[in-house]
């Protein structure tokens, strides 16, 4: 620190770095904190539950058509059950009256079944309907999330991109700067930046720190008054780097 002398480009460029550092740090906090990003996580989660609404509704579906199956298997075999008792019935060969009361019994028992199994068949056939309905509504629903997704993305990845560029502009200035400024004027800089990550080095111009605007005592004011202009020296409050 003592005799560290920088001529009126490095103090400059000591600022420079720092204006570079500055905004380095803003741009990277841009970057991580982008409203699309939460925009697009909240998209993807009502897609999500969008995609599962669809997916519990076509397995729905399939439950619905494997009952429907089912249900047409039976009645079929109901009336060709039925066809046959009633040929049986007219066909001349019963001579008993036990033997049609018998029959007869089977046909009632047979519609009464036919009757149940159609109205259950109606029932679940409204029901596959209602599933197909919702599932065409949830896929319309589908569509417009997958469009507002892309739409999303795109911005995000333009504006990440943007200020990527932007950030790497800012590194490659600050490189150049760090090339040319003396290796005990950086070390200076960056030993104290960890702790004043915006304003390590701050300009002398009285007895209040630009950096923690406390007052110095007169003499240590008159300390770097007396100094020659363009000399480092810290605060003694904060430890700041001051430039005279
Ligand atoms: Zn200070």
């Amino acid at each position: 620190m003592e005799n560290l002398i920088a001529s009126n480009d490095a103090v400059e460029q000591l600022f420079s770095l720092q204006g570079e550092d500055a905004l380095l740090r803003q741009l990277e906090h841009q970057i991580k904190t982008l409203p699309e990003r939460e925009k697009l996580s909240f998209l993807l989660e009502t897609k999500k539950v969008t995609e599962d609404l669809i997916f519990a509704k076509q397995t729905e579906g399939v439950e619905f058509r494997k009952n429907e199956k089912r249900l047409e298997l039976e009645l079929s075999s109901i009336e060709t059950r039925l066809e046959e008792v009633d040929g049986k019935l007219y066909s001349g060969v019963i001579t008993t009256e036990k033997e049609a009361k018998s029959l007869q019994d089977e046909i009632g028992h047979l519609k009464g079944r036919k009757d149940a199994l159609e109205s259950e068949l109606l029932e679940i056939l409204s029901l596959s309907e209602d599933a197909t309905t919702i599932i065409n509504e949830v896929n319309s629903q589908l569509e417009v999330q997958n469009n507002d997704i892309h739409i999303v993305e795109d911005t995000l990845k333009r504006v990440e991109n943007e200020l990527t560029k932007k950030a790497l502009e800012a590194k490659t200035r600050r490189d150049e700067t760090v090339k040319v400024l003396k290796t005990e004027i950086l070390k200076s800089y960056e030993a104290r930046r960890e702790l004043f990550p915006s304003d390590a080095v701050v300009r002398f111009d009285g007895p209040t720190c630009n950096g923690c605007h406390l007052t110095m005592s007169a003499m240590e004011t008159d300390r770097i008054k007396g100094l020659e202009v363009g000399a480092l020296t810290e605060c003694s409050e904060c430890g700041r780097l001051v430039v005279r």
